[in-house]
């Protein structure tokens, strides 16, 4: 919302009061709010518009399902020109018609995070032709294992890590320098739960989002001095498709749900908002943290 000040405001005041003793008042009160702008652009900015995010560029990637396309979309429906992306173009039309047919400013490329040559181009097309960059949500994340720890090979170690951790510090480091021009900016990263408490079968995954929590707290300090704010989130169970073989299933279900406090699982749209939060002016005094979106399940490391 935008608010005439000074003479304008004044002027505009006395066109819609008569000239009586309520003018009197009128004109009183406008001068004083006039003066409360001028003195206080800060904290009427915060009251005004704390949660917008106008006139923001935010890259989210793995963002054409899921938990990275309720992001984008709570990001969007907050003002911000989302550039949203997967590994795959068909994914990427699809989300790309959603979100415009929500009324929310987005641009669509293929980019698949464990590739270098993927995320230089996803950088590069995002300032072409948004202009900057204020905001990352690293959301990319594979999972090609399940069973027992001790079987999981170099190879599924390589690809966890490569694509759950070091593409996610890479795609920082490329955007930083962007988010300087612009005077600072937010990084989001998408950890879990099981980053927490390891899932029985998901050993390397669930290591791989610790190491989040880990990243998100080393790279705070250095960047709080560019005004960069790091936080990252860690969702419950999720229902979405990468989690479908937990909730497909009834008895896992059950056996959840007795971890729960809210005896249900969470909605992309439940990350997405506290996303969305963390990247506002109302968490502007919030880095280096993870935040827990569980349901109420236990987490502690
Ligand atoms: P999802 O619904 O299955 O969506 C996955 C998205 O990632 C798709 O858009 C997919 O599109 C894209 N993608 C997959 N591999 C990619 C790659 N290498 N590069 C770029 N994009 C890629 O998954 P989700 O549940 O929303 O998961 C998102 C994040 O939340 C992950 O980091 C996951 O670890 C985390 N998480 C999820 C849960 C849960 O319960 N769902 C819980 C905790 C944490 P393409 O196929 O077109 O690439």
């Amino acid at each position: 919302m935008r608010y005439q000040t000074g003479p304008a405001a004044l002027s505009h005041a006395s066109s819609i009061c008569n000239a009586t003793s309520d003018c009197r008042y009128v004109t009183v009160m406008f001068r004083g709010l006039s003066r409360f702008l001028r003195t206080n652009p800060v904290s009427v900015q915060r009251s005004m518009s704390h949660s917008s995010l106008d006139g923001k560029v935010a890259i989210v990637t793995a963002s054409t399902d899921g938990i990275g396309l309720a992001a984008a979309q709570a990001l969007g429906k907050r003002g911000a020109h989302v550039v949203v992306s997967s590994r795959r173009q068909a994914n990427v039309d699809k989300a790309v018609a959603l979100l415009k047919s929500q009324s929310i400013r987005v641009t669509g490329t293929t980019c698949n995070v464990g590739k270098g040559e993927d995320r230089e181009k996803l950088v590069q097309l995002t300032v072409d032709q948004c202009g900057g960059i204020d905001i990352l949500v690293s959301n990319a994340a594979v999972n090609p294992f399940f069973g027992n720890i001790l079987d999981s090979t170099e190879d599924v170690w390589d690809k966890i890590l490569s694509v759950n951790v070091k593409a996610a510090f890479l795609l920082t480091k490329l955007v930083v320098p962007h988010m300087e021009k612009r005077g600072g900016g937010n990084v989001i990263f998408v950890s879990s739960v099981g980053g927490y408490q390891p899932m029985q079968g998901l050993g390397p995954y669930c290591v791989s989002k610790t190491a989040l929590l880990g990243l998100t707290r080393a790279l705070a300090p250095e960047l709080a001095h560019s005004n960069i704010r790091v936080n990252c989130v860690a969702p419950g169970v999720i229902k979405t498709r990468f989690s479908s073989a937990l909730w497909e299933n009834k008895d896992v279900v059950d056996e959840l749900k007795k971890q729960l406090s809210i005896k249900r699982l969470g909605e992309p749209e439940e990350i997405g908002g506290t996303i969305a939060f963390l990247c506002s002016d109302d968490a502007s005094y919030i880095t280096g943290e993870t935040v827990t979106v569980t349901g109420g399940m236990s987490c502690r490391l």
